[in-house]
């Protein structure tokens, strides 16, 4: 008895069951489950972890060394954020400095939030590609019988 195909691999259009929600063959569906790991599990944590080690050597001896290296993590994830908001003009050169600086710590902290964003997603991630190779290691099952 031959069991039908139930669809098209939206990325190659192999005929493939219905597993995914967006369906794809086992070997695009491996790929996808490939790239999203490294794009939002390996690539987010590496980046943090480098930032850490970084921040962490910088201010080792500082006294608010947690704050700060959790400031310093936030910079290149605000950085899009910083200087949208007050521009310095006609403030006078300490002025000046002190808004830069404000609009830094303002990024910093927006930074923060995206980072620990980040880490959430990358967990999300992690279960999600565990329950993807799940559905795929039943795949392999499906096509051999259909073959
Ligand atoms: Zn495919």
């Amino acid at each position: 008895m031959k069991q039908d195909y139930v669809t098209d691999c939206a990325e190659c259009g192999a005929p493939c069951p219905a597993v995914f929600k967006i369906p794809l063959c086992h070997d695009c569906a491996v790929k996808k489950t490939r790239k999203d790991f490294l794009k939002f599990v390996v690539l987010p944590v590496v980046l943090a972890l480098f930032l850490y080690w970084f921040a962490t050597m910088i201010f080792q001896t500082s006294e608010h060394r947690v704050a700060y290296t959790l400031l310093f993590m936030g910079v290149p994830y605000g950085i899009r954020r910083m200087f949208l908001w007050v521009i310095p003009v006609g403030y006078g050169l300490a002025g000046t400095i002190g808004i830069l600086a404000l609009n830094i710590i303002v990024g910093a902290v927006i930074g923060v939030v995206v980072l620990v964003y980040q880490l959430i997603k990358a967990v999300v991630y992690i279960v999600k590609t565990i329950i993807a190779a799940v559905k795929i290691a039943g795949y392999k099952k499906i096509e051999i019988l259909q073959a």
